[in-house]
């Protein structure tokens, strides 16, 4: 029996640590060499020559890689090794999947646990501490949590009177199972293909292309921890080349997805083109955009809100689902807080991730550099909002945008709606006997219910508030930071246009990748 697991904990990276200088040792060791990253079909490297230059965000003359880029040929190789795959995979006894999930937690907290966070802070720009909580930490949760929670759903077993035995088996779903991955957290891109294989299942792998890099050492950690091939096929490549293909199988069983809202309406439509011709109907479980909010109550702590609202909008430069890029804060501690909040900005440095004492480092691609900056821009033009700090970009060493903070005139301004991706806060300012009002705004300004949170000291508000936006949050905070929420603390996912809520390491999730077939047998 699998006993629950804990956390695992964090190295802190300190000067003179040996974990430091461990670090920085794998740091130079994958800089200094350029490898080829193919795509992975039933454990075969499979190199097709259609490359692509995996850079550094934060200097992207840096060459980190060559990525093979599939498309319909190696598609179709993915599902039939993965077919292959699954008939002893989906009947393996549920012990030995798990073992598998087991090692490969060990490997990336022991052997690994340098290349994991190196790979991710060089690939995707990652403060080292950035890459730590979720790149090991939260990656190593995932497997040993959902190990655990399968020990617990295989319990499940429903009352037989006298007479009869009756039981449920949790058999995967027929098929394989489409894992669409973003950049933004090394964890998310294993845990999607994973979650469902831990079940039984077969996955496909789409990763982003733009954190390819971290996700090729995911795939390492797998074989060495005796992933059978087959069971997650790697298929680095374009939507159109790799994912059009994949949603026309007749297979497909099922899509774990994180990304861009668009990119998953997009993907549901194309299922519901093809349902005709599925041999089962594929669950379809997303996780998309967000437009998270902070909601501060006159009677709040304001050092507490200034701490929440730097390290919610600027850590990770503003690129977690779960980021903070809208704030409501009544007229009466304002002047406070914007002191307070621009004399701590000040200190928010950001660059060159290998520099250690960077909070920040670059934006992950030019479309998202671009992107944020094309909202700063519409800031300095508009008379319904104004740059009060940052603001500043340069992207001609690697994708830097200055930690900034937008004062909006009208509550309903561009950038309290829509969602950013990037290091951009925009205050609201309300008048403090406008509460009701402004929390009805709060819930009705973006379509988006990803993580929220609010202040106040007073217990009734607090209950008040809570009660108003019960529909805005899937993951809502009291007095704390609406982002880093921990695998079995805070299950992770939002509703309404952010996802399907099937929370991110739960037993929850988990029952989505499995379909239970009811047995009664007559004793
Ligand atoms: N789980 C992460 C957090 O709580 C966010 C995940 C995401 O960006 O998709 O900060």
């Amino acid at each position: 029996k699998i006993r629950e697991p804990e956390n695992e904990s964090y190295n802190s990276y300190a000067p003179g640590t040996p974990e430091r200088k461990a670090l920085r040792e794998e740091i130079d060791h994958l800089k200094n060499q350029e490898i080829e990253i193919p795509a992975i079909i039933g454990g075969q490297e499979v190199k097709t020559g259609n490359l692509q230059d995996v850079v550094m965000p934060h200097n992207h003359r840096h060459k980190l890689a060559d990525v093979h880029l599939c498309g319909e040929e190696e598609v179709q190789r993915a599902i039939a090794a993965s077919q292959e795959a699954r008939r002893e995979w989906a009947t393996l006894p549920w012990e030995e999947r798990a073992s598998i999930f087991l090692k490969a937690a060990d490997l990336i907290t022991g052997p690994y646990r340098y290349t994991m966070n190196a790979s991710t802070m060089l690939g995707q720009s990652k403060t080292p501490h950035q890459s730590e909580i979720e790149a090991v930490g939260e990656l190593a949760d995932f497997l040993r949590f959902n190990a655990y929670y399968l020990q617990e759903l295989y319990e499940k077993q429903p009352y037989s009177p006298g007479g009869m035995w009756n039981r449920m088996e949790y058999r995967p779903l027929e098929g394989f199972i489409f894992a669409v991955t973003p950049f933004n957290f090394t964890a998310i891109a294993g845990n999607l293909p994973l979650a469902p294989a831990l079940c039984g299942n077969v996955s496909l792998w789409k990763p982003a292309t733009s954190s390819i890099y971290s996700s090729y050492y995911i795939m390492k950690v797998l074989k060495e921890a005796g992933m059978p091939d087959g069971v997650i096929n790697f298929l680095p490549g374009s939507g159109a080349d790799v994912g059009d293909p994949v949603i026309e199988s007749e297979l497909l069983a099922g899509l774990h997805f994180t990304g861009s809202t668009n990119t998953f309406q997009y993907l549901w439509k194309s299922i519901a083109e093809n349902i005709e011709q599925y041999k089962t109907y594929p669950r379809i479980v997303g996780e998309t955009g967000g437009k998270d909010f902070i909601f501060a109550h006159n009677s709040a702590d304001v050092d507490a809100l200034v701490v929440a609202a730097i390290r919610a909008a600027y850590e990770y430069q503003g690129q977690k689902c779960s980021a903070a890029s809208r704030m409501y804060i009544p007229e009466s501690i304002w002047p406070d807080f914007r002191d307070d909040f621009l004399k701590e900005v000040q200190d928010v440095k950001y660059g060159d991730v290998e520099d250690f004492s960077n909070f920040m480092g670059a934006v992950i691609d030019r479309k998202a550099f671009d992107n944020i900056t094309s909202y700063i821009d519409y800031v300095r033009d508009s008379d319904d909002g104004e740059v009060l700090f940052g603001g500043h970009y340069d992207d001609s060493e690697g994708y830097f945008v200055e930690p900034t903070l937008v004062l909006a005139h009208d509550p309903k301004f561009k950038t309290m709606e829509e969602e950013i991706f990037g290091p951009v806060l925009t205050v609201y300012v309300y008048e403090d006997d406008q509460l009701d009002e402004t929390l009805e705004l709060c819930d009705t300004t973006s379509p988006y219910a990803l993580t929220g949170a609010i202040f106040a000291r007073d217990r009734h508000v607090l209950k008040k508030m809570s009660d108003y936006l019960r529909q805005a949050a899937g993951n809502f905070y009291i007095n704390d930071k609406p982002t880093a929420a921990i695998v079995n603390q805070q299950p992770f996912g939002g509703a309404r246009k952010s996802g399907t809520n099937d929370k991110a390491g739960s037993a929850a999730n988990l029952m989505r990748w499995m379909s239970v077939r009811s047995i009664k047998e007559t004793t």
